[in-house]
């Protein structure tokens, strides 16, 4: 095979520092991935992997060390040339885990197929091509006063939907007080990041006066039969995040009643391919999932606008605008219209013509393999 990977660490200056249940982070720290085919065409994809195992399990040096040890290796023996998903996925249908590094390398080599064939990422998937509405996700400030000071510049902003981090102790008031200052009518709903145990059901079940759209991800991520017991309850609805790593986690929390809504983060399941899978079956059980977030850059962020307009993604996704969280990016910026909705772009493959000079500007460290 003649084909060239680069992986490019990037340092990208929040506006904002972003702080949940799980840490702070002033400056995300971004592995994105080129992929340059046997006939020159490039594609690109972006890992939510951070630096440290703290949210997903695996992390930015173990992805690049298992793109370097495990996947590409197998990659040389795929025939397909110049290299398609297809053929990438049966290359990899042996490699247990390591979605993330899966789904990095799938998503770079997918984009760089749709260019060549001038195809949009959304017309591949299936998607509908609509603006699709887009909530912010608020971090953990220091008090509640500097919380309504947020929320009422993201409204400002035209966001549609605020969901709030919570955790112990940050977590019945700051709701209370959003609801009072904001009123019953904004589309509010609340993200534990796995910050309690079913413990707290009694607690957790205080956040139904509030009507709020759904909690994400109260317990830990095994806990399928905690979430299937808060959900019993038929309060707020219960949706799933880190529980869900495939397409098997999807179904096995549906058929357990643990999920109510199901937030899709097509970097944690592998890719988009088995985002869609999920999607699909959700859409087919009734389920109604929306687009997670990670803070992406333009390369992330177009290819979850993509994803995101699949008639099954009906709540408004974590897409916020880039200048919710960049001042430069390494593609064009991505601003909210008038109706508070951002579109796919339009393009062949994600859409995104990276700013090379710009990947440099942020890279610290870069590795490129030939294959
Ligand atoms: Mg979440």
């Amino acid at each position: 095979m003649s084909a060239t990977l680069e992986l490019h660490r990037l340092a990208m200056p929040l506006v904002r520092p972003f702080r949940t249940s799980k840490g702070e982070e002033t400056v995300r720290d971004v592995l994105v991935a080129s992929w340059t085919g046997a006939d020159g065409v490039t594609g690109w994809a972006e890992s939510a992997a951070d630096p440290e195992p703290t949210y997903f399990p695996e992390y930015i040096d173990g992805v690049r060390l298992t793109i370097e040890r495990v996947l590409l290796p197998l990659l040389a023996e795929a025939s397909a040339e110049p290299l398609t998903s297809a053929a990438l996925r049966a290359a990899f249908a042996e490699v247990p885990g390591n979605p993330l590094a899966r789904g990095l390398l799938e998503t770079a080599v997918l984009d760089a197929e749709l260019r060549r064939h001038g195809m949009p990422m959304a017309d591949f998937l299936g998607s509908l091509r609509r603006p699709i509405r887009v909530g912010v996700s608020v971090g953990i400030p220091g008090d509640v006063d500097t919380l309504l000071s947020w929320v009422g510049g993201y409204l400002q902003d035209g966001y549609r939907r605020v969901k709030l981090k919570i955790q112990p102790g940050w977590d019945l008031e700051p709701v209370r007080a959003v609801r009072q200052a904001f009123g019953d009518e904004l589309p509010l709903q609340v993200d534990a990041n796995q910050a309690y145990t079913p413990a707290d059901i009694p607690l957790l079940s205080r956040l139904d006066e509030f009507g709020l759209v759904l909690i994400e991800q109260p317990f830990a991520r095994h806990e399928l039969l905690g979430h299937a017991k808060l959900a019993a309850r038929r309060g707020t609805p219960v949706c799933l995040d880190e529980s869900v790593l495939s397409l098997d986690d999807a179904m096995t929390a549906i058929r357990l009643g643990a999920a109510d809504v199901i937030n899709i983060k097509p970097s944690r399941v592998g890719g988009y391919l088995t985002s869609r899978q999920i999607h699909d079956v959700c859409l087919a059980n009734g389920v109604p999932v929306f687009c997670g977030g990670t803070l992406e850059t333009a390369v992330g962020r177009a290819a979850n606008l993509a994803l995101a307009a699949l008639p099954g993604f009906t709540l408004p996704g974590d897409i916020s605008a880039t200048s919710r969280y960049y001042a430069a990016d390494i593609g064009p910026a991505f601003e909210l219209d008038a109706e508070g909705c951002l579109t796919a772009p339009s393009g062949p493959g994600n859409g995104v013509e990276v700013d090379r000079d710009a990947v440099e500007e942020f890279t610290v460290e870069s590795t490129t393999f030939t294959i």
